[in-house]
């Protein structure tokens, strides 16, 4: 019965992380002493009333902003003292994103979008990988055209396969689906949950939607800046519960 017992070990470590923007009488307090894991080969949500820190926590720990106080632990690496430039490889070498507004170059192909930060990286796409991560996300007669051309829910699907080519240790994902209709949120979710279940990838979403956050095996509680509670095999009616009790 004890869920603790069925997780195992942290992908991602955050330890009484605190972010304070500005200073003086207009200081503001995102992160108040967070601390918490992302297991590994797990899919856990953010969610809490908005303001209450889930975007700064996700670029506190995925290496897109510095925190004030505490530290992240990727495996074993402590993001906190590093310096830019490896702060840069390692998100570049070790960490994958998905944002809301998919962030894809408007020149560029699928494909091209697809393989174009490990070629930066000065790695060679693992072409039978690919191959796999384009038919799963259904993107094989798409490869040619560029963002323009395709959906927003293809654009996306782009994005995610940009994200795990390089089997990154964590992927950050902040409100993947909020430009989304539900059809296109579905498969996007899907997949996500998908690379959590049979590729043993671990993923990280920030969300506000009840529904999105019923794809995730926990959700994690925010209000405050501080966790407040979390959520096992959340589903969107107990997700919505959850919410509504902390004022969300
Ligand atoms: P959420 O994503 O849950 O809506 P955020 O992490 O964006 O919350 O914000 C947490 C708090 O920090 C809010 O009070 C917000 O106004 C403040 N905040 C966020 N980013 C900045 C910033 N760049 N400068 C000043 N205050 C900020
Ligand atoms: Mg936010």
């Amino acid at each position: 019965m004890s869920v603790s017992t069925t997780k195992t070990k942290p992908a991602v470590q955050v330890s009484d992380l605190t972010k304070v923007y500005g200073s003086g009488e207009t200081a503001v307090s995102a992160l108040a002493g967070v601390t918490l894991d992302f297991p590994a080969g797990r899919f856990t949500a953010i969610m809490g009333p908005s303001g209450s820190g889930k975007s700064t926590l996700m670029h506190c720990a995925a290496g897109l902003d510095t925190a004030t106080g505490g530290t992240v632990r990727l495996g074993d690496t402590d993001l906190t003292r590093l310096r830019d430039a490896e702060l840069t490889r390692l998100r570049r070498d070790r960490i994958g994103f998905i944002f809301q507004a998919f962030n894809l170059l408007p020149m560029l192909t699928a494909e091209q979008n697809i393989t174009l930060p490990l070629e930066l990286a000065g790695r060679t796409p693992d072409r039978d990988w690919l191959a796999h991560l384009v038919d799963v996300l259904g993107l094989r007669e798409r490869l040619g055209h560029r963002p323009a051309q395709l959906s927003g829910g293809q654009q996306q699907r782009v994005a995610c396969a940009r994200a795990l080519l390089g089997r990154p240790e964590v992927i950050f994902a902040d409100e993947p689906t909020g430009n989304l209709d539900s059809a296109a949120s579905g498969e996007v979710l899907a997949f996500l949950r998908r690379c959590v279940r049979e590729m043993g990838q671990t993923v990280v979403m920030v969300t506000h939607d009840p529904v999105a956050a019923g794809y995730a095996d926990e959700v994690v509680l925010l209000r405050d800046g501080r966790p407040a509670g979390s959520i096992d095999e959340p589903t969107p009616d107990s997700v919505l519960a959850a919410l509504k009790l902390l004022g969300a």
